[in-house]
């Protein structure tokens, strides 16, 4: 990817995991391009299929398109930060994310976004006022 997409990648997320939200200024791993459509599933190299994800969501995700939503057992596509919105499919209840949607659910399901570490994170920096992000 060249020099000034892989900046306008970063700058649209404004350094935050387009899944969990974290921040990387408090990430000790450093926060990884995304295919959202894996390149093993024919996924293109464009801004429309990239977004950022913390080292943890990046590796949780690999390279899944779906999962199955807890509560229906519906096979649902994973939330595509391209193309869908944040808010219309999660929301913070404390360090715990929840899901809105079928897709909501799935993609913390697969993506372990409740893993008991993360959840310890976010309650640090909750607790420092540094957490969820300001928009
Ligand atoms: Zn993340």
């Amino acid at each position: 990817m060249a020099k000034f997409r892989r900046k306008h990648v970063w700058e649209r997320a404004k350094g935050h995991c387009e899944y969990c939200q974290l921040s990387q200024e408090y990430s000790v791993l450093p926060h990884e391009i995304d295919h959202i459509r894996a390149k093993k599933h024919r996924g293109p190299h464009t801004l429309d299929n990239t977004c950022i994800a913390c080292a943890h969501c990046n590796a949780a995700k690999g390279s899944n398109a779906a999962g199955f939503d807890p509560e229906t057992d519906e096979l649902v596509p994973l939330f595509n930060a391209r193309t869908d919105t944040w808010d219309e499919h999660f929301f913070w209840d404390g360090a715990v994310l929840f899901g809105k949607t079928p897709i909501g659910r799935a993609t913390i399901d697969v993506l372990s976004i409740n893993d008991p570490s993360c959840v310890d994170q976010r309650e640090y920096l909750i607790r420092a006022d540094l957490f969820p992000p300001e928009e």
